[in-house]
């Protein structure tokens, strides 16, 4: 893939970069290890106020940052300002938190005084993906930035102005220079980098093959990797859910980021007896949906990120009408308008036994099953290689038990919406990955988990 902006709702190339030669990347990975030697030095309170002023950009550029967004990958404009908010967020809540979760910690034993010390082990990879390309940069740097680490950034090639402008506003919030740097190169050199003793431990999210080449890669030289891929959650309705709330959450949970995300709800699975009454509501919610210039502040669904999305997406739909499903509403292209529009789809009677059933949809097309009860709709939920998220709706206390017992998902979310949030751990189970981001735990993903011990 070429590293280049190609506006997804014309399909016109607006800027090609040279990806970096070898020896820019030597001299990047130079740089980052010497900014390394003095960051570490450096104190909570000094990272804090860089950190707070990498928030007071993006806060002040919302605007500019958002448009680049929709530009590059087609996402809403209004999605993209409420995403530069998010990430002006989580750096303010680790520039106030990261102190008090890298302290100190005792714990009695044998010893005078022993204790876990947490120290940064330096140069981080972040391997990342298009689809909230600022949100998902900023979950990893603001976390890896307070515990003294600096991050190498390798983003998605279809974002490479985005990629820039993180890289930039870092800069200019005061952090040294070398302590965040983008990389333009494309995945495949990705392997190589491991390799290179200088980086300790890389992050990935994105797709299942390229998380498997990266944990490959650094199997080998045996570094730490954290990997957030792919995700097929469910969202289960029972007879005693608040109806409406339900389905105005499960149009968000789908459509939300045109369909592209890992954590929105792909597989509704309907208890009978609200099944027609919930397929009706949903219905409607989805023709009232707008699909068009995703500048537009009326505009619900803008275009996928790339054709290929486009593609593999038409082929899925196409393979569950092989399969015997009915497609209710979209289920093809927009052919009438360039770029790569897909309306909102919705399929019922699609076995879930057949394999298209078990894959991650991405982009705005629901799956809707229906289920007699707890237990099916338990089984069925977890009948995919995926494990990220789910969300059930349920008033009764002892149904919402089962769920959060029973659900094999890094994430239950009850009556709400899957969603990411500073302050909680973010992540899946299966082949959905594994480590945290976020909260406490995200911060303790790239670090030095040092026991002390004194006689
Ligand atoms: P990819 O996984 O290909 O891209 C994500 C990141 O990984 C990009 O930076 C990409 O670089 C890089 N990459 C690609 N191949 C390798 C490799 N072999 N080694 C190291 N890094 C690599 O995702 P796609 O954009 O192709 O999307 C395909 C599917 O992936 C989607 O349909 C969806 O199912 C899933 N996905 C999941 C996401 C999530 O949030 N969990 C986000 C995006 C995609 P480059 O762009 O240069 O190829």
């Amino acid at each position: 893939m070429p590293i280049a902006t190609i506006n997804p709702a014309t399909g016109e190339l607006l800027k090609n970069f040279e990806p970096h030669s070898d020896a820019e990347i030597a001299a990047k990975l130079d740089l980052a290890q010497q900014a390394f030697e003095h960051y570490r030095q450096t104190s909570f309170s000094e990272r804090s106020r860089w950190l707070d002023k990498a928030a007071d950009i993006l806060e002040q550029k919302k605007a500019d940052l958002a448009k680049l967004m929709t530009l590059e990958m087609g996402k809403t404009y209004k999605s993209a300002i409420a995403e530069v908010e998010k990430c002006a967020w989580v750096c303010r809540y680790y520039a106030e938190h990261a102190a008090q979760f890298l302290a100190d910690t005792y714990v009695e034993t044998d010893a005078t005084k022993s204790f876990v010390k947490y120290q940064p082990l330096g140069i981080i990879l972040a391997v990342m993906p298009w689809n909230f390309p600022f949100w998902q940069v900023f979950r990893f740097a603001a976390p890896a930035l307070m515990a003294g680490n600096v991050g190498l950034l390798k983003h998605a090639s279809n974002v490479p102005q985005c990629a820039l402008a993180i890289e930039e506003i870092i800069q200019k919030a005061g952090f040294p220079t070398g302590v965040f740097q983008t990389l333009l190169i494309p995945g495949a050199k990705v392997g190589d980098l491991m390799s290179d003793d200088r980086i300790k431990a890389a992050t990935l999210t994105g797709s299942e093959p390229a998380g498997i080449s990266l944990a490959v890669a650094s199997a080998k030289q045996i570094k730490k990797t954290v990997l957030e891929l792919g995700g097929s959650d469910p969202f289960i309705v029972l007879e005693s859910a608040d109806l409406q709330a339900a389905v105005a959450v499960a149009t968000t949970a789908r459509m939300l980021n045109n369909g592209q995300s890992c954590i929105a709800a792909k597989r509704f699975i309907l208890q009978e007896a609200i099944a027609d009454q919930f397929e009706k509501l949903l219905l409607e919610k989805y023709q009232a949906l707008k699909v068009g210039d995703p500048m537009q502040p009326d505009t619900d669904i803008g275009p996928l990120a790339t054709p290929d999305i486009l593609q593999d997406l038409e082929l899925q739909v196409q393979t569950c009408v092989k399969a015997g499903a009915k497609v209710l509403i979209g289920g093809q292209p927009l052919a009438d308008r360039p770029g790569n529009f897909f309306p909102p789809t919705m399929i019922t009677d699609l076995s879930p036994d057949s394999a298209i059933a078990k894959e991650e949809f991405f982009g705005p097309v629901a799956l809707l099953f229906r289920v007699p009860d707890i237990d099916e709709a338990i089984k069925l939920a977890n009948a995919t290689p995926f494990g990220l998220g789910a969300s059930a709706w349920t008033t009764n206390s002892q149904e919402q038990q089962r769920f959060i017992d029973e659900i094999e998902a890094g994430a239950v979310f009850i009556n709400g919406m899957v969603k990411s949030d500073p302050r909680i751990p973010f992540g899946g189970i299966k082949r959905s990955g594994y480590g945290r981001e976020l909260g406490i735990q995200g911060i303790h993903e790239f670090v030095n988990i040092k026991t002390v011990w004194v006689k």
